[in-house]
């Protein structure tokens, strides 16, 4: 069978660099979920659309069209023939909205079948797997997957590494938002293993999950 490594886990507990290591060291295909909420904001901020259902929503999300570029180990989505840059990902309007929008059934419908295909993509590229990093993809995306992993880092840790990067973002009031929406909220997959990041160096977090993988 294809295999397939879900991590989950709250803002900045090291999925991306974790996911990244481990696309590289397997040779899978790596796709970061958090990105396809974060464009799906950006593109809907532009359009002027407020995070909450309306007929513009639901009208904007239909006119999209979702493919995906592959660089290297990385898919990264392009909506209308169009790549957003990392600044506009991870600008400040972003940060503060993307929780908002995210919790909305119908930008999670639109992604939930997006996000599915890139199994298909995978295999048709030739990767040996995919390792596919969010919130919700142990319990709803790939719910099946044999690797399912849970990451976790404690305050001070996530705190310091978003100021590492540069960037301003409240993680903790993401991580609330994220845990207590209704639709498909943040936790611990059941049978997922969960890691502690903080206690690991990235090294040790990605050969612990490509042993698991490999075994
Ligand atoms: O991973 P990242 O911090 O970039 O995710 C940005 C936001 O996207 C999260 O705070 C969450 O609201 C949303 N998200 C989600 N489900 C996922 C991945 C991200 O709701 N699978």
């Amino acid at each position: 069978d294809f295999p397939i490594i879900t991590l989950d886990g709250g803002a900045a507990t090291g999925k991306s660099s974790t996911a990244r290591g481990v696309s590289q060291q397997l040779r899978f295909l790596h796709a970061d979920t958090g990105s396809h909420y974060r464009a799906l904001t950006f593109l809907l901020l532009r359009k002027g659309i407020s995070p909450e259902e309306s007929d513009e929503l639901t009208e904007a999300l239909e006119e999209m069209k979702l493919s995906a570029e592959v660089d290297g180990t990385l898919a990264s989505l392009i909506a209308d023939g169009k790549k957003l840059s990392p600044e506009d990902l991870r600008s400040l309007e972003v940060n503060r909205n993307v929780s908002s929008f995210a919790a909305l059934p119908p930008v999670r419908n639109r992604l939930l079948r997006y996000q599915r295909w890139h199994r298909e993509l995978a295999l048709e590229k030739g990767f040996l797997g995919l390792v596919i990093e969010g919130r919700d993809i142990g319990s709803v995306v790939f719910p099946e997957a044999p690797f399912r992993f849970f990451l976790e880092a404690d305050e001070s840790t996530r705190i310091q590494r978003r100021s590492e990067e540069g960037q301003e973002d409240s993680v903790a009031a993401r991580d609330k938002a994220d845990s207590g929406r209704k639709t498909a909220p943040l936790h611990c997959p059941e049978g997922a293993i969960r890691i502690n990041t903080g206690n690991y160096t990235l090294e040790e977090v990605i050969s612990q999950i490509c042993q698991k993988v490999q075994n």
